[in-house]
């Protein structure tokens, strides 16, 4: 078993799966979280426990806290600590505000926000003791400038960049850092609903002239994870191609 543990929330997937990847390559005991995609999350458990690497996999749904407390005490049973949280598990949804429902809000609030506060509240049980730790939350471009069409979404991930910089002046004095990504656009499934010319228009308008890839946003988590950032706390980093330049 490796020294140190990252439980990567949302991982079966997209940023959480490379992330996933780049953990369990680095060094890190890792747990691969996923919800509905079972067998994306199974042949990446197989792939990384053929390759020698210290994985283990775990069904809960974040915004359910009864699952989130049961996958965080199965993560301790497997690996003795938590080191590294990674709030990545979220959805997006596309509507008019004056279109979305009160069923829509909720869910959005659900699992993009309130899975944060259980996974963290209870990641903290064994992070304090310890003195130490790393809690990497990933918002979005539309959690700093606002999504029109994403209300909601923006919302979301805007109090995670609220909850983000607070929870950092709280837990510093106990040695925890706390930081957040804001990605830009990244080529996964949640973009699979813009269209391919909307892309290029995106394209265009990136100084860098690509999309992101979940990749581009694991090594930066891996970097917030690692020593080399130590003295880096409550701040949102955003990789977006320098689409949004704040
Ligand atoms: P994705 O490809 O759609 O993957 C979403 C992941 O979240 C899946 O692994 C999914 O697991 C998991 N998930 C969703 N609801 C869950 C729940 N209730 N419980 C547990 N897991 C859940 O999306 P992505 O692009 O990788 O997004 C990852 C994060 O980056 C999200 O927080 C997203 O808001 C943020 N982000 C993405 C972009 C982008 O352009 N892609 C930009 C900015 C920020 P299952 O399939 O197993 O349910």
């Amino acid at each position: 078993m490796n020294n140190k543990t990252a439980l990567i929330t949302g991982s079966s997937r997209g940023i959480g799966r490379a992330m996933v990847k780049l953990f369990a390559k680095s060094g890190y005991n890792v747990l691969i979280n996923y919800n509905k995609s079972e067998k994306e999350a199974s042949e990446l458990y197989n792939e990384l426990k053929s390759e020698g690497c210290f994985v283990t996999l775990y069904k809960a749904d974040v915004s359910n806290v009864h699952e989130v407390n049961s996958m965080i005490k199965f993560c301790i049973g497997e690996f003795g600590k938590i080191d590294v949280l990674i709030n990545n598990a979220g959805m997006s949804k596309d509507k008019l505000f004056t279109d979305i429902t009160n069923e829509d809000w909720h869910e959005m609030i659900n699992v993009n926000l309130n899975s944060v506060f259980y996974t963290t509240q209870m990641a903290l049980k064994y992070m304090i003791p310890e003195h130490s730790g790393k809690i990497i939350n990933i918002s979005s471009i539309w959690g700093m400038v606002g999504g029109s069409y994403e209300v909601h979404y923006s919302t979301s991930k805007a109090a995670v960049i609220g909850m983000t910089k607070a929870l950092a002046k709280e837990l510093g004095p106990s040695n925890i850092q706390v930081n957040c990504i804001a990605p830009g656009i990244i080529q996964t499934d949640m973009i699979n609903n813009v269209s391919d010319e909307i892309l290029e228009i995106l394209k265009d308008e990136t100084p860098l002239m690509r999309l992101g890839t979940p990749e581009d946003i694991a090594n930066c988590a891996l970097f917030l994870a690692s020593d080399n950032s130590n003295f880096i706390t409550g701040q949102v980093i955003s990789p977006n191609g320098g689409f949004v330049i704040t």
